[in-house]
């Protein structure tokens, strides 16, 4: 069967269904950026929360603001805003259920007065974003809006009928101010460190920019929550389109595949209420730092590892890495020996059992995450996810040695682009060719690579971190085994 609301009853028993009343057209948030992780996600909590307490007034309006996102509003539009959301699990087994939080969804290049008019609507309390990364308009050498992009300068000449979100967000909060109706809060969810008050800072840039009264009403009324964000959501493919078809005999065009695994912690500050997605798993805080630099130490950091040592070892994925027994030995020493110890405590979240779960996602043989994609852009993420780990280390005169290989293995990486079979490697990074020219002097001064001041600051300076990173690559060069350092390396613990 077709994928509709009045096919509903028609699906088979092993699809769960939205069991709660759809009001079309009601909606509390409009969403902007309805791709697959915000199926995945927020409309997934938001489901969650509808299925066990009546709340057709947080239904999600999705809205496009570009040409790519005709195909998603046609789907939906024509599958009555439905879709499935396949999770799958590591042991196999796959859970399908119909999600039915969104309830309509509005194209704002086809009309952006409606779009604005919408939000400028009392009903609509929250404005969410899955914008990615590139979708703030960040100036990169200043970090304030980037007014050079002739989007931007189109906005400001042309309030009426914006481009970018920024433009979208001032008209709609404009409107709202003139009608007397109270600000909606303005909530990212993408996978940025302090999402919110980077989107803060920028609608404020734009917005001063355009009318500075109208800034200062915004500072004041409207809340930008912070929020960490978490749930592996792989691009749709047409496999899974076929599975759903031909498994459970749903004919669904633009499903949305996932882990098991889902993560939301919110600063709790809203301008005019919001749903109790804490009912449904989500986590409301006063301050997400705390768990903001557990994800990118144990998480992200964890990817590194398994992804730079199982590069140059010849694995090809994620999983492939984690089943290893050494490297998953390596990776849970490193997470206990040196992350953890400069983590402060996390409130309502025990750090065991979070990389538990960790081992447990990376092994999962369903989602296919490759090595290349993990290293990629690799000198924007160890500055982030690794040296800070690193730094705390040193200062506390904690073990360094894990982390030390894994830098080490990456100058290896970078000078041979190759891994220790001689197999090619695909790498994908701005700093490509700096990189691989400091990584190739090391012959001549062992502390070359550790030398590129735009990665490392001043970690060659640090004579116990220099000592112990110059002896490991001085072996990976000798062509000893990144597994039998290793295995030294958790040895020397035991
Ligand atoms: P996607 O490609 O499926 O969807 C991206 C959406 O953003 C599309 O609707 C697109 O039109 C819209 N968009 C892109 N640039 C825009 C812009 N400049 N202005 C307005 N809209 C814009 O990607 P996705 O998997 O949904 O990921 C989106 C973001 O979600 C990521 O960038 C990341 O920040 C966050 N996230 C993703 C995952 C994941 O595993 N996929 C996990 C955590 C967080």
């Amino acid at each position: 069967v077709s994928l509709n609301q009045n096919n509903l009853v028609r699906l088979s028993p092993e699809i769960a269904r939205p069991e709660y009343q759809r009001t079309e057209g009601r909606a509390g948030i409009m969403h902007v950026g309805v791709g697959g992780f915000h199926r995945s996600h927020e409309a997934y909590y938001t489901d969650a929360l509808m299925q066990i307490q009546e709340t057709p007034e947080w239904g999600i309006c999705g809205v496009g603001l570009r040409e790519a996102d005709r195909q998603m509003a046609a789907v939906l539009e024509k599958q009555d805003s439905l879709y499935t959301l396949i999770t799958k699990h590591p042991a196999g087994d796959i859970e399908n259920r119909v999600i039915g939080s969104l309830t309509g969804f509005m194209m704002g290049c086809d009309d952006p007065a409606a779009v604005i008019e919408r939000m400028a609507n009392p009903d609509i309390r929250i404005v969410s974003l899955t914008i990615t990364e590139g979708g703030y308009n960040v100036d990169t050498e200043t970090g304030d809006f980037d007014f050079s992009n002739p989007d931007a300068q189109h906005d400001l000449q042309n309030p009426t009928t914006p481009r970018l979100v920024f433009g979208y967000l001032t008209a709609a909060l404009r409107l709202r101010r003139a009608n007397g109706i109270p600000a909606f809060t303005v909530q990212s969810c993408d996978n940025i460190q302090h999402n919110g008050n980077l989107t803060r800072k920028m609608v404020l840039g734009f917005a001063r920019r355009q009318d500075p009264e109208l800034a200062d009403w915004i500072e004041n009324e409207v809340c930008f929550p912070n929020a960490m964000v978490d749930r592996i959501t792989p691009v749709t493919t047409a496999e899974d389109i076929r599975y759903l078809d031909e498994k459970m005999g749903l004919l669904d065009e633009w499903p949305v595949t996932c882990e098991p695994f889902c993560q939301w912690v919110i600063e709790d500050r809203f301008s005019d209420g919001r749903p109790e997605w804490e009912l449904v798993g989500a986590q409301f805080v006063p301050d997400v730092t705390p768990y903001e630099t557990m994800k990118l130490r144990l998480l992200n950091a964890g990817h590194s590892v398994l992804g730079i040592l199982g590069a140059i070892y010849g694995f090809g994925t994620i999983d492939e890495a984690v089943s290893d027994k050494l490297f998953a030995k390596f990776l849970r020493r490193f997470m206990d020996l040196e992350a953890t110890p400069t983590l402060d405590a996390v409130e309502g979240i025990d750090l065991d059992a979070y990389k538990n779960t960790l081992i447990e996602r990376f092994g999962n043989p369903n989602i296919k995450d490759s090595l290349a994609r993990i290293c990629l852009e690799s000198s924007s993420k160890l500055p982030v996810f690794l040296l800070p780990t690193i730094q705390a280390n040193l200062d506390r005169g904690g073990s360094v040695k894990y982390a030390a290989l894994v830098i080490a293995a990456w100058c290896f990486y970078s000078d041979k682009g190759v891994d220790q079979h001689g197999r090619e490697l695909e790498i994908v990074d701005e700093l490509k060719q700096a990189l691989h020219d400091a990584a190739k002097r090391t012959h001549d001064d062992p502390l070359s690579f550790l030398k590129l001041k735009s990665v490392f600051g001043d970690l060659a300076m640090n004579e116990r971190f220099a000592n112990t990173y110059a002896d490991l690559v001085a072996q990976l060069s000798n062509d000893v085994d990144v597994s039998a350092l290793m295995s030294e390396i958790i040895e020397s613990d035991t």
